[in-house]
């Protein structure tokens, strides 16, 4: 009994001299340094949650309540709002395409998408995002329009023109004032691998969109400053 104590001991003792001999040989030392001048968030919080090829949101339950017939998270009502307001004051024509959108109007959606893409996965992924992976089920994801006949239009709607428009110019310059980025920056499709809305922006906060912005981050760049862990790039086959 007591030769079974002292190897006990003897283990403990070794374990604890490793673990003071060998400092820096963790998981954390390994991995990036945050930057100083990122922004301090708890990168848990609901405003960074993750819906991309590899984190589904199908099961998200969204509370969502009214701004311009349609809905989104309440806690994003006033920053959208807001935009919508600001953005009509500096002289754009505004309106939201897509807001809050259920999983069930998601999943016909993509059924259409499908058979329009002759029933190919790999076609369709390119052109409409997958069934729980869709950030408009989250209510925190607006598809911004500057033409009236598009908005609240319940259907499949992607704008290829916006991108050329004043507003759009104007959304990338100062929708992280209101709390949302650019969601989907076609350069960084390896860190989200869905299909690209170029109208697409995201509630983020103010302080996390600045610096996303700033920076010229996506949101999986920026959650792998805090967690890479909570990250995974399958083109590389490896977590950020
Ligand atoms: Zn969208």
């Amino acid at each position: 009994m007591k030769k079974r104590f002292l190897a006990g001991l003897l283990m403990f003792a070794l374990l604890a001299a490793c673990a003071v001999a060998l400092p820096g040989v963790t998981a954390s030392a390994e991995a990036p340094e945050k930057p100083a001048d990122a922004p301090d968030v708890d990168i848990h919080s609901w405003e960074y949650k993750l819906a991309n090829a590899y984190n589904s949101v199908a099961f998200y339950i969204c509370e969502y309540g009214p701004i311009e017939g349609q809905g989104l998270d309440p806690r994003v009502v006033a920053s959208a709002s807001a935009l919508l307001k600001d953005a009509r004051a500096a002289g754009y024509t505004i309106y939201m395409a897509q807001a809050f959108r259920n999983l069930e109007w998601l999943e016909n959606m993509y059924l259409q998408a499908f058979k329009r893409c002759d029933y190919d996965p790999i076609l369709t992924a390119r052109t409409f995002q997958g069934i729980g992976v869709n950030e408009h089920q989250m209510g925190l994801a607006i598809d911004f329009t500057d033409k009236q006949a598009n908005a609240a239009k319940y259907e499949i709607f992607e704008d290829p023109e916006i991108v050329d428009s004043e507003l759009y110019a104007w959304l990338l310059e100062h929708a992280a004032d209101y709390g949302f980025i650019l969601r989907y920056p076609a350069d960084k499709a390896e860190w989200y691998g869905v299909a690209c809305p170029h109208a697409h922006f995201r509630y983020v906060g103010v302080e996390a969109a600045k610096y996303i912005t700033e920076h010229d981050l996506c949101l999986e760049e920026f959650i792998s400053l805090y967690d890479p862990e909570a990250v995974f790039i399958p083109e590389h086959g490896r977590f950020a």
